[in-house]
């Protein structure tokens, strides 16, 4: 049917005015919650602490004693609202990239969030097209607010990208048909470190540059050396990436196994690990069928351990499950229930509350033959199928 066009523009001009009148509607009720505020705060202990609020990658968390679903965040200026769910995954949350500049009360569902002597927190999402959000989390007047700054440069010690060649060093990982593990991931993180900084103008940190461990330790215990100073941990919270990838070759003791593994935080999406299992498709290689029971397929993996499992390495277990790799666990600070980094280097006396989303990759198999093969002839098209896969995600074009 065919609506004749003065019909049409009458309905549009309706539809402007009641969508006008449900602003309206909406600001009236804001304003009439405010007594409900005012009636929460004399019953409920809404005051954030430090860990109670998070960043992890490009997101922020916080967690309440009060229960809510939704983030919202109020331009005070325009009193346009973004809306994030609160139950959600790591990597979720209130998504700090795709917040505009300005400044934004923070609001669980409509209720202002009170915050008593709030220690600010900056933090930075990635640099996009050279240009980042600077997120400035603060208080005033004992409410809280995050203002969102447009900046053109990261400062010096900020990093969008970390990359970590495994091992190094005494420990050389992985050894068959001549290749080394540590040499040959250092190699292969150095030519991706150069294709993400100099294809989509990413600010990438190496935690090694030579053969050797990152904490400069030649005489020290593998277990701990990550968390010493200039340690892949310690590095984490120094340089403050968003996405951390460690690079690994593999290894069986039967020299049958073949394929990658992409391993990631068990509270985060696996979109990217997906984007990284195409990127090495692409390129040839085949998934991995190891471990099935951390499978989440294409040669993804969230393995799991129980935290009781592992209580000779923390002074407590806070949950049951943790995420089994150390450089995913203690690099997430405390939304990846990292504890070793306060255990093992006194700098720290707090686990910090930001982290970054870590991936663990295991390219091929170098004791099988085909598998160590492809790797010496394609590892170059492996980095910059990993880079571009990083850019995908990121949406950096
Ligand atoms: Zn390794």
């Amino acid at each position: 049917m065919k609506i004749p066009r003065i019909i049409l523009t009458a309905m549009v001009m309706i539809g402007i005015f009641i969508l006008g009148m449900k602003t309206v509607i909406h600001f009236l009720g804001t304003a009439s919650q405010t007594v409900q505020v005012t009636r929460m705060s004399s019953t409920t202990t809404s005051s954030l602490a430090y860990e109670q609020h998070r960043f992890y990658g490009e997101s922020l968390h916080f967690d309440s004693t009060v229960h809510f679903t939704e983030y919202i965040l109020q331009n005070m200026h325009t009193n346009m609202q973004y809306v994030f769910a609160h139950d959600s995954l790591n990597d979720e949350g209130i998504e700090l990239s795709t917040l505009s500049a300005g400044v934004y009360q923070i609001l669980f569902d409509s209720y202002p969030v009170e915050a008593y002597e709030f220690e600010s927190q900056t933090w930075y999402t990635i640099m996009r097209n050279n240009e980042a959000n600077e997120i400035n989390l603060f208080s005033s007047d004992n409410l809280l607010y995050l203002q969102v700054n447009i900046v053109n440069e990261l400062p010096e010690n900020v990093y969008d990208i970390m990359i970590d060649p495994g091992h190094g060093g005494l420990d050389s990982g992985a050894v068959a048909y001549g290749l080394y593990e540590s040499d040959e991931v250092l190699q292969f993180s150095q030519v991706l470190a150069t294709y993400l900084t100099t294809e989509y103008g990413l600010k990438v940190k190496l935690t090694r540059e030579t053969d050797s461990d990152p904490a400069g330790n030649d005489d020290y215990s593998l277990e701990k050396s990550p968390y010493y100073q200039d340690g892949r941990v310690e590095q984490t919270y120094q340089y403050q990436p968003k996405l951390l990838l460690s690079n690994h070759l593999n290894t069986t003791a039967s020299g049958t196994a073949s394929g990658f593994q992409i391993y990631s935080s068990f509270e985060t999406t696996n979109t990217l690990a997906l984007l990284l299992s195409d990127a090495l498709q692409m390129a040839g290689l085949s998934p991995s069928l190891l471990d099935s029971e951390a499978s989440m397929g294409a040669g993804t993996y969230k393995q799991v351990d129980y935290c009781e499992e592992r209580i000779a390495h923390v002074t407590t277990c806070t949950q049951i499950y943790e995420d089994y790799f150390f450089i995913i666990r203690e690099t997430g600070g405390i939304s990846t229930f990292a504890q070793n980094i306060v255990n093992y280097n006194y700098n720290y006396v707090t686990v910090p509350n930001y982290g970054a989303q870590a991936f663990l990759l295991e390219y091929v198999f170098i004791d099988n033959y085909s598998d160590n093969l492809a790797w010496q002839t394609n590892w170059q098209l492996y980095a910059k199928n990993v880079g571009d896969a990083i850019a995908t995600y990121l949406q950096i074009l």
